[in-house]
């Protein structure tokens, strides 16, 4: 195999563990696993299928893009802080391994008409992470966000954040 990208992924669905994700896809008749990685809630990565074959993750990319996904459905949250450190390692090491541009390294949405890895998926920062080579620290999970303002009405918060989307800054909309 020539991998020359990398996919993310969400699972789309909070399966409780990569082995839920791998009966699904074998109920369909699939080989293995779709994807060649899953990162599960605390950070853990899983081998799934084997980089010596193709994957099935994306049509069309299979045996090009390496596939990773991250557990959960981040249309409804982020991912974990936990997930997010481990995708970080993770893709440092992969591009590192199979010599892939940085700018090979995309979210499913990014080439396919689909929600996938969902809205809340941090795109920006993972892709500035890996430009910087951040090797998170282990001994904490700490992430520092910047906030920009807090409402206590729903649509309010989604105006504001729909301001900032127009000057090109990426939002999330978080209820605590
Ligand atoms: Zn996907």
């Amino acid at each position: 195999m020539d991998w020359k990208m990398i996919l993310i992924h969400h699972t789309g669905a909070e399966e409780k563990d990569t082995a839920q994700v791998k009966r699904y896809h074998l109920s369909r008749g699939w080989r293995d696993i779709g994807y060649n990685f899953v990162i599960e809630r605390d950070g853990k990565v899983i081998e799934g299928r084997s980089l010596n074959i193709a994957g099935a993750h994306a049509r069309g990319f299979n045996s090009k893009a390496i596939g990773v996904a991250l557990i959960g459905n981040f249309e409804n949250r982020l991912p974990t802080s936990q997930q997010l450190t481990a995708l970080n390692v993770l893709l440092l090491k992969l591009v590192k391994e199979h010599n892939i541009p940085q700018g090979e390294v995309f979210g499913h949405r990014q080439v396919k008409n689909t929600l996938c890895p969902g809205k809340y998926f941090p795109m920006a920062s993972v892709k500035k992470d890996l430009a910087n080579g951040l090797q998170p620290k282990s001994d904490n999970n700490k992430y520092w966000r910047v906030q920009t303002g807090a409402f206590n009405n729903e649509d309010n918060a989604k105006d504001y954040a729909k301001e900032l989307n127009k000057l090109g800054i990426e939002t999330y909309v978080i209820y605590n």
